[in-house]
């Protein structure tokens, strides 16, 4: 075991209802082979970023936790056991600057009541290049109106669910169009999230995020961006935003917990400002942040 990986099991009753925790060993096999997360991708998860053993807009993380599980049905997670579950692989952690935690609840062994809990912590990668230079972004067609989430429910949009395949499928083909992270488009043309971040644009003095109820992620690292935006004399606003606007946008970001603000300087292959100093402060607020 690499002395910077630690994993906690988060026990359930027949009921659904979290019993406790306890560490275990993350090198050893944990999880059943018939459990549905390995099957289905049926679960709910969640990345918590930790700033030298704080961890980072946790209250939000749970909650959201608990909004993708009743979007599945899944029993609630008990939010003080998973708090406390993660606060312990925090301080585990305390000694590095980055590092985060993956809270995962699946439905459990096929057949059986109980979910599968578990919180897997390390450290994080090196993001110094992504959050100065920024990075290259191709906008790609996510096949879904942006009504989905309202018209079909079933489909999950906006659910943080195990089932990230297509979210991985999307960044392996943004690398094959030579760039370093997609932007989903719903198919009549509104501008959506990443596959593992929020778009925030800048316009004069506001910054603008994409609305969840198009059927994306609610993000925790916008909401607090937000929430600070007037230190930086700007005001955040919720606003749908097509292509046209992110070219015609001041500058532009895709923020997420463990990468932070990521500028973006092209779009399609076509180069487009990116403002250093905000990156600067909006990257060492997001750092800094105790809570
Ligand atoms: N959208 C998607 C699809 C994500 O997977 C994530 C995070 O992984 C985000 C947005 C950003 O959310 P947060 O800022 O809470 O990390």
């Amino acid at each position: 075991m690499a002395t910077h990986e630690h994993l906690i099991l988060v026990e359930h009753d027949v009921e659904g209802h979290a019993t406790g925790w306890v560490t275990a060993h993350p090198d050893l096999p944990q999880v059943r082979v018939t459990d549905v997360a390995a099957t289905r991708g049926d679960g709910v998860f969640e990345t918590i970023s930790i700033g030298s053993g704080h961890p980072q807009a946790l209250a939000a993380h749970l909650e959201r936790f608990a909004r993708s599980a009743r979007m599945l049905d899944l029993p609630e997670p008990d939010p003080t056991v998973w708090a406390d579950a993660v606060r312990a692989l925090a301080d585990l952690l305390a000694d590095h600057e980055e590092a985060w935690v993956k809270t995962v609840l699946t439905r459990g062994v096929e057949g059986q009541p109980m979910p599968t809990g578990w919180a897997y912590a390390t450290i994080s990668a090196d993001f110094r290049r992504e959050r100065t230079d920024g990075i290259d972004v191709v906008l790609l067609d996510r096949g879904l109106r942006s009504d989905a989430a309202t018209t079909s429910p079933w489909l999950l949009a906006g659910a943080k669910t195990l089932s990230y395949a297509v979210n991985r499928a999307a960044a392996r083909e943004a690398a094959r169009r030579g760039a370093d992270d997609a932007l989903f488009v719903s198919s009549d043309g509104l501008l959506l999230e990443g596959p593992t971040s929020t778009l925030v644009v800048r316009r004069g003095t506001e910054l603008l995020t994409p609305p969840a109820a198009l059927g994306i992620l609610p993000g925790t690292t916008q909401v607090d961006l937000f929430a600070a935006a007037p230190e930086w004399g700007l005001e955040g606003r919720v606003a749908t935003l097509t292509a046209a606007d992110l070219a015609a946008a001041d500058s532009a970001w895709l923020v997420s917990s463990v990468r932070h603000a990521a500028p973006i300087r092209s779009i399609d292959g076509v180069e487009r400002a990116i403002d250093s100093e905000l990156s600067a402060a909006m990257n060492g607020f997001l750092r800094r942040r105790l809570r």
